[in-house]
């Protein structure tokens, strides 16, 4: 981060603890399962998987975690993201689908989101191993709720559809920030107007279809270009929106601009929902899957 700009005290992380978490966390150990939450020591770890609530609280919602799929190094370079990059990384597992579908079952979490590096290198781009995770997954438990968190697949739409196909709940792809900033802030392969037909096509290609994004704030970005970003993704039919505070993994990346206030972060809401989206989760530290379970079924299974 910029060295003049302090941390303020609303990014302090808060230690998880609660029932269903000590649960969650316990038949974890027992299962080969990557969990985001723990990798990246997500500081939300506590609502998530308590399913709201607070960090300590059992909350009445229903929990959810972020798994990773496709193994840890990805094939792009973003400079806000810590993870490893590679042109070749080694190639997928092909039982990794079978084994991480009746893994996340068996831990008994109600929501889940499937993730994964991007890999440029797959000729369907890691598509087909989502929607195996995902076909598998709702054989074995139909009523788990489960969302894709994927990449733009170099905007190839016929990936987007068979995967929108595949069973999942909610499609989830994100746009990161605003449309000057795209270059510097996402690698050279990713675009705005890329990511705004992903999420048009996961729309328009099954009826019902909802659809997600995310925007970080604190890159230097002005209210208008948010404005315009929130209701680009508005345009393309985004049912959920989320924006957090972006925070320097390492000296390595990009410097924080700002650290945009809470309050600041409850007038994007607003905003948001005046726009028409079905919910917004917008906090300094809300990230793509905060809280997703427990937000999706309040809003939008009713
Ligand atoms: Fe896990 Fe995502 Fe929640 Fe963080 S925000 S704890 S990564 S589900
Ligand atoms: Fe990170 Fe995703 Fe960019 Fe890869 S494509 S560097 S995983 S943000």
């Amino acid at each position: 981060r910029d060295p003049s700009i302090k941390k303020p005290s609303w990014l302090r992380q808060r230690a998880p603890h609660g029932d269903k978490f000590a649960k969650l966390q316990q038949s974890l150990s027992e299962l080969k399962l990557n969990t985001v939450c723990v990798e990246a020591q997500c500081p939300n770890i506590g609502e998530c998987w308590n399913g709201g609530g607070g960090a300590g609280g059992e909350g009445d919602g229903i929990a959810t975690a972020t798994i990773m799929l496709l193994g840890d190094t990805c094939t792009r370079g973003c400079r806000f993201c810590a993870v490893k990059t590679s042109r070749n990384p080694s190639p997928p597992d092909p039982m990794e689908p079978e084994n991480t579908a009746r893994a996340i079952v068996s831990w008994g979490v109600d929501y889940i989101v499937l993730t994964s590096v991007d890999r440029d290198d797959l000729p369907d781009g890691g598509s087909g191993h989502f929607a195996k995770t995902v076909i598998t997954m709702k054989k074995l438990k139909p009523d788990i709720l489960v969302e894709c968190l994927t990449s733009d697949f170099r905007g190839d739409v016929d990936l987007v559809s068979s995967l929108v196909h595949s069973g999942l709940d909610v499609f989830a792809h994100n746009i990161e920030t605003v449309k000057r900033l795209q270059r510097i802030v996402r690698d050279p392969r990713a675009g705005y107007e890329q990511s705004l037909s992903v999420l048009k096509h996961a729309k328009n290609c099954k009826e019902g279809m909802i659809t997600k994004s995310s925007i970080m704030l604190g890159l230097g970005e002005s209210d208008d270009e948010v404005k315009e970003t929130m209701n680009d993704l508005r345009s393309t039919g985004v049912d959920i929106l989320t924006l957090g505070q972006y925070l320097q993994p390492t000296p390595l990346y990009l410097t924080v601009k700002e650290y945009v206030t809470p309050e600041k972060f409850e007038f994007w809401k607003n905003y948001g929902e005046s726009l028409g989206f079905s919910y917004v989760a917008s906090g300094p530290l809300v990230r793509s899957s905060y809280r997703a379970g427990e937000l999706f079924v309040q809003n939008l299974v009713r």
